[in-house]
């Protein structure tokens, strides 16, 4: 839209969404001083960042350091190189390269600390570290944040059950989302608005001036004197887009916060100009299906076996979350599928569900799990064929005897065994499925966001098809394409890189 009406406020900065990206983004801006304001449609903050485990993918860091974890920025480059090859070099080597800057820029702010977490690179690749490139923020005292607190989205398993929030620090997500709203607060230059809604940009000889916002009083014009930084998440939640874009998956399989993220900034993006790229990838994972309907990020197996409708096994179970969703994603016959285990957990799965309040009674009761005597009578609960149900597992615990999995080479990686019980032999992750009763439960495809968008460069300006930047208009987080396409190279990726993307675009604001 372009600009032939008079302005209703302005600030030099309009950041759009309130994920870590966009508070990133805020933050910056306004730390450089900028005038800067935050809109947010919902009425809380911090979207699927809140829910997140807050692990953030940052290289070659003071954080490392600190911690006596030999890491460097060559050594990062190094492995994204060994699995990417020559996919998006100079916007990768950018985030790597501005790392470990955004987080000594971060921790100097009282406000915001960070310490290193183990967690293996994903890639059994050249240069990854079995321990991991990641850092999470330190827990967030309630009375430090004050009633900001009541701002910050709830954890997942509290939000998506409308549950109160408990007492207590804030912690992974929410910490993050705390920690950046404190900082931000503080700098004194930051004004946010909830249930505030970007509905177009304005543009006028080419460049983006402001933004149109829906707010409960109606539209708004807001004039942006240095640009708007559009960072809020992809388009996961509106099944016609992913329908449109190939991006497999469902908008109700979807980790992110119910019907937030529908691509609205992506699409406004487009009217300005901005092309986009990627919009059939998103960050994949495996899904346990819910009573409710929608499904919980499920990772971490220890044991079991999956199978498909014909009862085979066809990959490592123990494959990082976006492996094993994009193993799914080029079979939707495997969608839904059945995840078999047996009484040996206790009756519950064995691995780690995000959220994980429902109790097997409830997924008894729906059907979301069937619970069998035997094997035949699991096979017939689930419609698997009984002989290939019945060879699967066999041939899986012989695995088990020998701790090699023929396969699929599941626990050959140090990602597999991370989760596994050491102590467990011959082969950790190779737990026999032999203890009546026995469990099915049923999967599909989730994912924790779209990672299509807007076409950015390395400073997340966004560009048009010919190559050329907008000016005043930045994408970041899930709003933009991320340079990793279609890799998840580490734990935090999402995170570590919408923070870097968002730092490097405030820093170019009124160079
Ligand atoms: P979001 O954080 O979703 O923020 C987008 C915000 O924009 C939302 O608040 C939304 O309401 C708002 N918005 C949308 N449209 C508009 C509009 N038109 N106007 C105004 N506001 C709007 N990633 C990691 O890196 N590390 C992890 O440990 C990790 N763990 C995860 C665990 C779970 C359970 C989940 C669900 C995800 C996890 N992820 C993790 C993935 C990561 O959280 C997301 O991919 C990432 O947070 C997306 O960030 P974003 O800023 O793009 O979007």
């Amino acid at each position: 839209m372009s600009n032939n009406q008079a302005w209703d406020d302005e600030y030099e900065v309009v950041v759009v969404g309130s994920g870590a990206a966009a508070l990133a983004g805020a933050y910056s801006s306004a730390r450089r001083g900028l005038k800067t304001l935050l809109v947010e449609k919902t009425n809380l903050l911090g979207g699927a960042s809140a829910y997140s485990g807050a692990s953030c993918w940052l290289p070659g860091t003071q954080v490392q350091q600190r911690a006596d974890v030999e890491d460097s920025s060559e050594s990062a480059k190094a492995y994204l190189k060994a699995v990417m090859g020559d996919h998006e070099v100079e916007r990768r080597e950018a985030f790597v390269d501005t790392a470990p800057e955004l987080v000594e820029f971060f921790e100097s702010d009282p406000a915001i600390e960070f310490y290193w977490t183990a967690f293996p690179d994903y890639f059994n690749a050249h240069e990854s570290k079995p321990l991991g490139r990641s850092m999470m923020p330190v827990d967030l005292p309630r009375e430090e944040i004050g009633e900001l607190a009541d701002l910050v989205r709830p954890l997942v398993e509290y939000d998506r059950y409308n549950q109160p929030h408990p007492e207590g620090p804030l912690t992974a997500g929410q910490a993050l989302i705390g920690r950046l709203l404190l900082a931000l607060t503080n700098t004194g230059n930051g004004t946010i608005q909830l249930e505030t809604e970007l509905v177009d940009l304005v543009t006028e000889d080419g460049r983006v001036t402001g933004a149109i916002v829906k707010d409960a009083e109606g539209i708004r014009r807001i004039h942006a004197t240095e640009g708007v930084i559009l960072g809020a998440g992809g388009f996961e939640a509106n099944q016609d887009l992913r329908t449109v874009n190939g991006t497999p998956g469902n908008s109700g399989w979807t980790m992110a916060p119910a019907g937030a993220n529908i691509g609205t900034a992506i699409r406004a993006g487009q009217k300005a100009g901005g092309a986009v790229e990627q919009l059939h990838q998103a960050w994949w994972c495996p899904g346990a299906a819910q009573p409710k309907g929608n499904a919980a990020f499920a990772l971490g197996f220890r044991g079991g076996v999956w199978l498909d409708a014909n009862g085979k096994r066809f990959a490592n179970e123990c494959l990082p979350y976006d492996q094993m969703g994009r193993v799914l994603a080029a079979a939707p016959e495997r969608i839904p599928s059945w995840f078999i285990f047996d009484s040996r957990f206790g009756g519950q799965m064995p691995g780690i569900m995000r959220p994980f309040n429902t109790s097997p009674q409830e997924h008894l009761d729906a059907g979301t799990w069937v619970k069998a005597d035997t094997l035949e009578e699991l096979a017939a609960a689930t419609g698997l064929p009984a002989d290939a149900l019945q060879a699967s597992i066999e041939r899986f615990n012989g695995f088990t005897v020998t701790g090699v999995d023929e396969d699929f080479h599941r626990g050959e990686n140090p990602y597999d065994q991370f989760f596994a019980d050491p102590e467990y032999g011959p082969g950790p992750t190779l737990i026999p499925v032999d203890q009546a009763p026995f469990y099915a439960a049923r999967m599909v495809l989730s994912d924790l966001g779209t990672k299509g968008g807007l076409r950015t460069d390395v400073d997340a300006r966004v560009l048009r098809e010919d190559g050329t930047a907008i000016e005043g208009l930045y994408a970041v987080g899930n709003t933009s394409a991320s340079f990793s396409g279609g890799f998840y190279p580490g734990p935090g990726t999402p995170l570590g890189s919408g923070m870097v993307f968002a730092y490097r675009a405030a820093q170019t604001l009124k160079a």
